[in-house]
């Protein structure tokens, strides 16, 4: 555009004094056309994430197998391969993939995997010491370890000890592994998110978070190994309305879960791999063409049995690709930034 405006300076004989303030304005014009284009894009872009919850999962890679419920965060082998080739996978295809961190993860002796999943650019939030239920009121509710071995929490209050197991979860990212949390995920999700809680939503603010990621919406998932009907793919579809972020009264941000997880569709539902695949792809597309929020959470303690061969992130980077403009990958920071943009506006 510069290149023909020179020529047609040249050849009209314009002095260089009005070539020069009419390229300004054509300048400033296309700065506030492109800055407008900008905005509209932005109002209608997709912002879809990819989290990976790093824990372990009763059930996996076996049926029957519960002792993970006592030490989520006792990551096997496999499952920190699995981790760490995702994010290779994702970074190769321009993609990004969120993940949220068990604190006692960190106790293993070598945690190299995970140093090297921040190093490729990956966020990594906080999940909780012990993937405890931050919602508990009693010692037994918050999780299996407490209730085997409740003298660890002898004469603590509960709201103490949730305050301690997320406070310490971020002192071992940033001293053992040099990692800021980015955000937080909690353990399981709730259909009403933290709305009916605003102590827990206080306790987030107080321990330096502005947004978490609680809230997982309820939708039909039909019955146990058998394929899924239209009315599940419908219904997972409808529900990406309630996935979408938002404010709660006390200023913090809640980033939902899209359906339908890993756990749910494989744990819970026994379904196969292209079930899955086609359930989520069904709700990229909405979030695509709505301009919303899609933030996909697995576990790769379970898709390393379930999707040993990466199709859900290679399907969802490549949804996200295809869709050039109207659609990007990011982690929930950003997703949390646009959603304190937008209520700015409104
Ligand atoms: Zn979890």
């Amino acid at each position: 555009m510069f290149n023909n405006d020179q020529k047609q300076q040249h050849s009209s004989g314009l002095s260089r004094r009005h070539f020069l303030a009419g390229s300004v304005v054509a300048t400033m014009g296309a700065v506030t056309g492109l800055a407008k284009m900008r905005e509209q894009n932005s109002k209608k872009e997709a912002l879809i994430s990819i989290t990976y919850d790093l824990e372990m999962s009763r059930h996996y890679p076996k049926r029957d197998m519960m002792e993970w419920d006592f030490q989520k965060g006792n990551l096997d082998a496999p499952t920190k391969a699995y981790s760490l080739k995702a994010a290779e996978i994702a970074s190769e295809k321009g993609g990004l993939i969120h993940y949220f961190c068990v604190g006692r993860v960190l106790e293993q002796k070598n945690i190299d995997w995970i140093k090297s999943i921040a190093k490729l650019g990956h966020p990594i939030g906080n999940h909780t010491y012990d993937h405890i239920n931050v919602l508990a009121t009693t010692p037994a509710a918050l999780q299996f370890r407490f209730k085997r071995a409740p003298w660890l929490i002898r004469d603590k209050k509960i709201s103490d000890v949730i305050y301690k197991n997320i406070e310490t979860t971020s002192i071992a990212m940033r001293d053992r592994a040099g990692i800021e949390p980015d955000g937080f995920r909690t353990p399981g999700g709730f259909s009403n998110g933290l709305a009916d809680r605003p102590d827990i939503q206080k306790m987030f603010l107080d321990l330096g978070f502005d947004w978490v990621s609680a809230k997982y919406p309820s939708h039909k998932r039909g019955v146990p190994k058998e394929e899924p009907t239209p009315d599940v793919y419908e219904s997972i579809v409808a529900a990406q309305k309630q996935a979408q972020p938002f404010i709660y009264p006390s200023g913090l941000i809640e980033i939902p879960m899209s359906p339908i997880s890993d756990v749910t569709a494989f744990r819970s539902t026994y379904w196969k791999l292209e079930y899955f695949l086609k359930a989520v792809r069904l709700a990229v597309e909405w979030a695509i063409e709505t301009g919303g929020v899609y933030d996909f959470l697995c576990h790769p303690s379970c898709m390393v049995v379930e999707d040993p061969n990466f199709e859900t992130v290679k399907l969802i980077c490549d949804l996200v690709n295809d869709a050039g403009d109207k659609a990007r990958i990011v982690g929930l920071s950003d997703i949390a930034k646009r959603t304190r943009e937008r209520q700015r506006k409104s």
